[in-house]
């Protein structure tokens, strides 16, 4: 270990002497010496010695007590004075001057070594202790934190700048009270703030945290985090307990956003389904506790949403989905909780309803509110939604069963047509269970081919000759009886079974109308509907292409309807097909025009050759003159566009009168034929 230093500042010549050998005695080196204050100073910075002897009387500019302050000062050295009096003035001088010892002269050896052994190591320890207070302070600094340190007994705290800063506080401002703080917290923090004190205090915890909201002095709240730790006595009690506060906004404000997002639909900003079923099931044991307190729950779900999609664009999609949401908020209560379950369904949860009719009063301000028409890309359109309703009752317990069976009413709603509220009757279930049931006879009746075909005469205005026919399929059941396609192609379509019902009509189709030709009919024709699924079937090309190969049939004889849900769905695809049908000789007809949200000059893009105008279009015609002008419309746009024109659901005379004069090229419809047997028809044809 290198010997310690020490330098002797005296300007008796004879006690330095002294002093010097009794130090070398002891083992420490002698610096050097001085004999005037000035250049005590001077030498003890450039010689940096660990300690200085300096006798307090000592003499010069700069007096001893002066020059012992500034070498402490100014270089970190101790000193220890050396003096000839004992007095009470001389030891407070001393004090004052910040000595780490003073040894009276004439002195004994023990005394000098004992004052400067205590010297240096009191020295030392007040380095260590501030060189580890600067690194703390340098830690708290670096990580921001405000610190406080709160002396228990007195009652009194300190705050630290920053963290009078971070709340918007000057140094002067705030006193150090604890009351200071505590008054800043949210009221609704207070408590868990105080708790978690007392409970660190009582030595319950190991340490002290928290987290609350804090006033700024602009009136805002911050989140903040604080920690602490207390000092006790040999007894465990507290005395002082000090911690840090960190400003901890930003991570709550991104905490928020994450929990928030995590059961909000991004879309709508509504509750998504888990936030909506959590809510619900709340709601059910809240009625569990008070019987009469009732509630309702809605599934709504939009009419022909996928259609907009499918033509418009997923842009003008969700424009519409952010209206609708919008809308419906409009026509709820605070308390009741709308939210977007996926696609175009939402759900709602009217918070209190006193009967049925409170529910179904909601669901025409619904209705009432949706039907205000809204731009849709170039389009002017009402939507319009099928809801289903479920009222509360004590044989529900979960918000799953709930949800359920409102769907379940909406999909009554919508089998209606559409644009209705349903409510929810235990019958629905049973259909539920049918529908199960229906798929399973469905894949009986494909192995039974339990299918009879019905044709509905086709005749040109033009000639007034009949010229073809459209096929359409009946389920022969075996309980049942005659079953209309309503009733079964959905469920065919859903199962993908679409695929051999569809095959087996094209194949039966054919073979008919191959029968009618060689009895001498050569022209005639049968069209043929084609569901999504069998128009998205990659094979379905190949597969007509193959049947008419089988029959010997020329291709003139057969068409095929598509809707215009279908051909918008995938444009280039549609295309495609239309193309190789064409090709083929196998001529395309957009079937139901009117009922889409597509516009004729979109479906020019289509190389169609049919259109059939929907069966409501003509309906409509001797109501009101905006519909014959709507009809007129379509066919001289569709014969711009060389399309023939074939007019569905023709029932009345004048019906048939106007589309006459409007040159419609061919009509179908109850007024001239219902769909027949093939036998019949044959009849019919004769
Ligand atoms: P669609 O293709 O629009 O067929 C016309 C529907 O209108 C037929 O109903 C027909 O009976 C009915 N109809 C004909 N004239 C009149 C009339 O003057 N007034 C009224 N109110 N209705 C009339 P149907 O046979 O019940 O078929 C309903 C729908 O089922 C068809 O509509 C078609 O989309 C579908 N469909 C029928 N057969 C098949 C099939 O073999 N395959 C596929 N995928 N779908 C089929
Ligand atoms: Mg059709
Ligand atoms: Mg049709």
């Amino acid at each position: 270990m290198a010997k310690e230093s020490i330098f002797i500042a005296a300007d008796d010549s004879a006690m330095v002497k002294q002093i010097a050998a009794a130090l070398e005695n002891m083992g420490y080196v002698v610096a050097g010496q001085a004999d005037r204050g000035e250049v005590a100073i001077q030498k003890v910075e450039e010689m940096r010695p660990d300690l200085t002897l300096m006798e307090i009387r000592l003499q010069g500019r700069i007096n001893g007590i002066e020059a012992a302050k500034r070498i402490h000062d100014n270089f970190g050295i101790p000193v220890v004075f050396v003096s000839a009096h004992a007095d009470t003035l001389t030891l407070k001088t001393a004090i004052l001057a910040q000595a780490y010892g003073l040894v009276i002269q004439p002195f004994e050896a023990r005394d000098l070594k004992s004052n400067i052994t205590m010297a240096l190591y009191k020295h030392g320890m007040e380095r260590k202790l501030r060189e580890s207070e600067e690194r703390y302070a340098l830690a708290v600094r670096a990580a921001n934190d405000g610190i406080w340190d709160w002396n228990l007994k007195t009652n009194e705290i300190y705050y630290s700048a920053r963290w009078k800063e971070m709340l918007g506080y000057r140094e002067n401002e705030l006193d150090s009270d604890p009351n200071e703080w505590f008054k800043l917290i949210h009221l609704e923090d207070r408590k868990q703030l105080q708790a978690n004190l007392v409970s660190h205090l009582k030595g319950l915890t190991p340490h002290f945290e928290c987290e609350y909201r804090i006033r700024h002095s602009s009136g805002e709240y911050l989140w903040a985090l604080s920690r602490g730790l207390a000092v006790r006595d040999a007894n465990g009690i507290a005395y002082r307990m000090a911690g840090s506060q960190s400003d901890i906004t930003a991570r709550k404000l991104a905490e928020e956003r994450l929990a928030h997002d995590a059961v909000h639909d991004a879309l709508t900003g509504l509750p998504n389904r888990v936030l909506f079923l959590d809510r619900l099931q709340n709601r059910i044991e809240r009625t569990k506790r008070n019987p009469n307190d009732l509630f309702a729950v809605m599934f709504l779900d939009l009419d022909r949403f996928k259609l907009v999609n499918d033509s418009l664009g997923h842009v003008v999609g969700d424009q519409l989905l952010i209206t609708v949401a919008k809308r419906l908020q409009k026509c709820l209560r605070p308390e009741d909780t709308v939210s977007r379950l996926s696609g175009d369904e939402f759900a709602i949860l009217l918070d209190v309803v006193k009967d049925v009719n409170d529910a179904r009063r909601v669901a025409e301000r619904i209705k009432g509110q949706l039907k205000t028409t809204t731009t849709l890309g170039a389009v002017e359109r009402s939507p319009t939604a099928s809801i289903g309703i479920v009222m509360f009752n004590k044989d529900y317990t979960t918000a799953g069963e709930l949800l359920r069976d409102a769907d379940s009413a909406m999909y009554y709603a919508k089998a209606q047509g559409g644009n209705q509220h349903q409510l929810f009757d235990n019958a629905m279930h049973i259909s539920a269970i049918e529908l199960i049931r229906l798929e399973g006879e469905l894949k009986r009746a494909v192995e039974r081919k339990e299918w009879l075909i019905h044709y509905q005469p086709i005749i040109s205005l033009a000639s007034g000759r009949l010229i073809g026919a459209e096929a359409l399929i009946r389920w022969m059941h075996p309980i049942r009886g005659l079953l209309p396609p309503q009733d079964f192609i959905q469920a065919a379509e859903d199962t993908g079974l679409i695929l051999p019902i569809g095959e087996y009509v094209m194949r039966a189709a054919c073979a008919q109308v191959k029968a009618w030709r060689e009895a001498g009919h050569p022209g005639f024709w049968v069209s043929v509907n084609i569901s999504a699924r069998q128009f998205q079937d990659k094979n379905l090309v190949g597969k007509v292409a193959q049947i008419l190969l089988e029959m010997g049939l020329p291709s003139d004889a057969l068409r095929l309807e598509i809707t215009e849900g279908i051909a918008v769905r995938d444009r280039e695809y549609t295309i495609k097909i239309m193309n190789e049908l064409n090709a083929l000789g196998v001529h395309t007809s957009l079937d139901d025009f009117g009922t889409g949200y597509s516009s004729l000059s979109y479906l020019k893009q289509f190389p169609l050759k049919v259109l059939k105008i929907d069966q409501s279009f003509i309906q409509d015609i001797h109501l009101n003159r905006k519909n014959e002008t709507l009809v007129t419309a379509i066919i001289s746009m569709a014969r711009s566009l060389g399309l023939e024109v074939v007019a569905e659901g023709v029932e009345k005379d004048e019906q048939l009168a106007f589309l006459r004069s409007q040159f419609c090229d061919s009509v179908q419809g109850y007024l001239l034929s219902h769909p027949l047997p093939g036998t019949e028809f044959t009849r019919l044809l004769r």
